[in-house]
């Protein structure tokens, strides 16, 4: 029976069918069942063998699962479980906001990377670990930012030590290529932080001040998975990362003054050719045998999410 299941599914494969109108990739319901492999760059590229994060687990919840970006290479959703148990052993709940589309490839609304189930964005502020939010919350609650932008600091009325040991145990893992958080976070850390070997990890960059963005290496199985350019040796705290925190006050204090362009919205154009077979290819399982645990929540109607 397996033997016939995987032959069927080569065939079809081999014979992929006309592509679909649009942009797809957010329109697939379900993975491409496969060995897992990332195909291509962050920024284009899609997944074969995506699994699925459980919506709730031990020390997590799922955010925005109306979504359906709770997909990721195993190593990601093995990490993010991982992550949660650590959250919980110290008494907190990790919230996930995106991983990826059941197939990767360009998502719409404001995500350039996220492309082949290799990132994830997690919430810095944590529940306490015994409280699981309902349905409509998971829609509904704004992430709190964790900065004050036109003071170049951290918002302590929000942060948590807990936070931190969180972002640390994310950056010491080593599957973990980079972590991206808010400049203005990223400083506060070089400015505390007396254990220096876990912040080269941590990148400054634009947002990221109420979440923070794991980008994990390519696995050892991906031989179509696009390494990112290595960054400079060292932790970071160097004066590009102060000018960067005096641009973003700079901004916060003129807001209408536009400091820098937004990233233009992800394209299909640069996608490795491999993934127009995955997103076009049919799997012999339907969404319902590959996302069981998931049955409570998915599938949602597919929406936007505010920017
Ligand atoms: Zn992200």
């Amino acid at each position: 029976m397996k033997v016939r299941l995987s032959l069927a599914l080569s065939l079809l494969l081999l014979a992929p069918l006309p592509a679909r109108a649009g942009n797809g990739w957010s329109t697939v319901a379900y993975p491409l069942t496969g060995r897992p492999e990332s195909i291509g760059s962050t920024s284009g590229g899609c997944i074969v063998g995506a699994a699925t994060l459980p919506l709730v687990g031990d020390g997590y919840q799922a955010m925005r699962v109306s979504r359906n970006r709770y997909y990721g290479h195993p190593m990601l959703i093995r990490f993010v479980e991982r992550l949660g148990r650590y959250a919980g052993a110290q008494g907190g709940r990790l919230l996930v906001g995106d991983l990826a589309q059941p197939r990767g490839g360009p998502m719409p609304g404001g995500h350039v990377s996220h492309q082949v189930g290799l990132d994830a964005d997690i919430w810095f502020m944590q529940p306490p670990r015994g409280r699981v939010l309902n349905r409509q919350d998971i829609e509904a609650f704004g992430a709190p930012s964790m900065i004050v932008a036109t003071e170049g600091a951290l918002n302590h009325a929000n942060w948590s030590p807990r936070y931190r040991d969180t972002l640390k145990q994310a950056a010491l893992s080593p599957e973990v290529d980079r972590i991206f958080v808010n400049a203005i976070i990223k400083k506060a850390l070089c400015d505390s932080e007396t254990d220096r070997r876990w912040l080269s990890k941590v990148r400054p960059w634009w947002g990221h001040d109420a979440h923070f963005h794991v980008r994990l290496a390519c696995p050892p199985d991906s031989g179509q998975c696009q390494s990112q350019k290595p960054f400079p040796p060292g932790d970071g705290c160097d004066p590009d990362l102060n000018n960067w925190v005096r641009d973003i006050v700079q901004a916060a204090l003129a807001p209408k003054k536009p400091s820098h362009k937004k990233p233009r919205p992800p394209s299909t154009e640069n996608l490795p050719a491999a993934c127009y077979s995955v997103l076009n290819s049919q799997t012999a399982w339907r969404q319902q045998d590959s996302v069981k645990p998931n049955q409570a929540y998915a599938p949602y109607p597919a929406s936007e999410p505010p920017n």
